[in-house]
């Protein structure tokens, strides 16, 4: 706006230039401010790349996403606003991104370490998400984008080996990762179902740490906080960590699966 004024009511103009297709993403009218908090977060530099750009998912991707360096930069931002407080905590200093685009069969990987990290993102599994419709590309390219920057974001739980050799660190990670892109409104929530165990990981695992946000509303951000807290971590250390010492992993477990039977 030039002239930022506050009014009672807005008028949205829209209108194309030359065809009948009208794309409008993200109007957000708000008089808060939205960066509060956030006004000294780093961005990292993003280095975007479609191997095979004469793919159609590569295609369809840019008729999506115009602005891909930008696209990603403003995902960083809103998943460490989910895994964090504000800019004043210690977040993982990631400063660079590469960003890929690859005809490959599978959805998409992060790989690398802060302060460099890559995600690569198939353009087949584009293709098949357009087919079913535009509102669907759209929500499931988000959501698996939330998903992978969390792994570039978040910390890595102490004291019980790493992803590769135990359960609990894949378990957490996984879950987190899902946890945030359910926060986010990224996933179809019916198929929210009873049924598994919290360490199943990723949505199994990441809509019960979602659903602890209706006890506190900061759950996500707590139990994330616990990988740096507990030097042998473990979810039950976790749950008495943010809810206190009484609460237990089997009860919160019990007490979602009866929420879920509702
Ligand atoms: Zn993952």
């Amino acid at each position: 706006m030039q002239n930022p004024a506050t009014f009672k009511q807005y008028l949205l103009k829209a209108v194309t230039s030359n065809s009948d297709t009208l794309k409008i993403a993200d109007v957000v009218l708000s008089d808060k401010n939205l960066k509060a908090g956030w006004e000294n977060f780093k961005y990292p530099k993003v280095n975007f790349e479609s191997l095979d750009p004469n793919t159609e998912g590569s295609k369809i991707y840019h008729e999506l996403v115009q602005n891909p360096d930008e696209y990603v930069k403003y995902h960083t931002q809103k998943v460490v606003e989910i895994l964090y407080f504000s800019d004043k905590d210690s977040i993982v200093d990631v400063q660079q991104i590469d960003y890929t685009l690859k005809d490959y069969e599978g959805v998409s990987a992060k790989g690398g370490n802060s302060p460099r990290i890559n995600i690569v993102y198939s353009t087949q599994h584009i293709e098949k998400s357009a087919k079913e419709s535009l509102y669907k590309l759209d929500f499931e390219t988000r959501g698996v984008l939330y998903h992978e920057l969390t792994h570039g974001y978040q910390y890595e739980p102490k004291g019980i080996g790493n992803y590769g050799n135990n359960k609990t660190f894949w378990a957490c990670i996984e879950g987190i990762a899902d946890a945030v892109r359910a926060e986010a409104g990224l996933f179809d929530m019916s198929t929210r179902k009873p049924g598994g165990n919290w360490m199943d990981g990723y949505r199994t695992t990441g809509f019960f740490i979602q659903w602890l946000t209706t006890k506190d509303p900061d759950a996500i951000r707590k139990f994330h906080r616990t990988a740096t807290e507990l030097d042998v971590w473990s979810f039950d250390g976790a749950i008495k960590q943010v809810f206190g010492p009484e609460a237990s992993i089997e009860a919160m477990w019990d007490e979602y699966q009866e929420f879920l039977k509702k």
